[in-house]
């Protein structure tokens, strides 16, 4: 009897995790690029409680945030959006993310966790490294401005993948709004009307 290769037969699921303050194109675009080249059967976007990395930042409203990432999405059959970061107590950490969404899905799913290549850059010094790479496989979508420095990563567990040149940035998208300057086509329709509706970013401190 001929073994079927590893991972046939499973599904495949990307986890796009983000602060989405605001969601953007560039998240869309790079989890669609990702979802087309690994052959994803959904992507899962989940958006963070109080991510540890900006600790010292304002973020909005977790609730706005989940919102904008629901708004952005629906219109995409393969995407959709977990509260499990969000409704987790305390800061996220990526292995709780994974763990999660894992036990949610059952051992017939393979995980592919969606980062920029600047997040991946930092990946070593996460929390419990060695079992993320055991519970999903890692891919890097490197972005303007962003190159990967250091190798140090495990072989077989992470790909980079170049994803079109899209410069656009959450921090951008809420200066330009705190300044009054649009926002249009750099996040979808719906995101520039609900940071309207909501005076999201109107000022950067708030
Ligand atoms: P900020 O400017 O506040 O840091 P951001 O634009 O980096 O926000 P995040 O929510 O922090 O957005 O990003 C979530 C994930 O998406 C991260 O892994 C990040 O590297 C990746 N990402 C963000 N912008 C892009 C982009 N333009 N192209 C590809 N990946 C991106
Ligand atoms: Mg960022």
């Amino acid at each position: 009897m001929m073994n079927a290769p590893t991972g046939y037969g499973k599904r495949r699921l990307g986890v796009m995790g983000g602060t989405f303050d605001p969601i953007h194109h560039g998240h869309l675009v790079a989890a669609s690029e990702v979802a087309h080249h690994f052959d994803l059967d959904e992507v899962v976007f989940v958006p963070t409680g109080r991510p540890w990395q900006k600790a010292d930042q304002v973020v909005s409203a977790p609730e706005d945030r989940y919102l904008m990432t629901v708004i952005a999405t629906a219109s995409n059959p393969r995407f959709s959006v977990s509260r499990v970061d969000i409704d987790r107590p305390g800061p996220t950490f990526t292995i709780d993310t994974l763990r999660d969404i894992s036990e949610a899905h059952g051992p017939d799913t393979e995980l592919y966790f969606i980062t920029g290549a600047d997040a991946l850059a930092q990946i070593l010094s996460w929390r419990d490294v060695d079992e993320l790479f055991t519970i999903a496989h890692f891919v890097g979508a490197t972005r303007p401005g962003h190159h990967l420095h250091d190798p140090g990563l495990p072989e077989g567990r992470v790909s980079l993948l170049e994803i079109p040149a899209l410069a656009i940035s959450s921090s951008e998208c809420r200066q330009r709004v705190a300044s009054g300057e649009p926002i249009w086509y750099l996040v979808p329709d719906g995101i520039v009307q609900y940071i309207n509706k909501r005076g999201l970013y109107r000022r950067l401190e708030d």
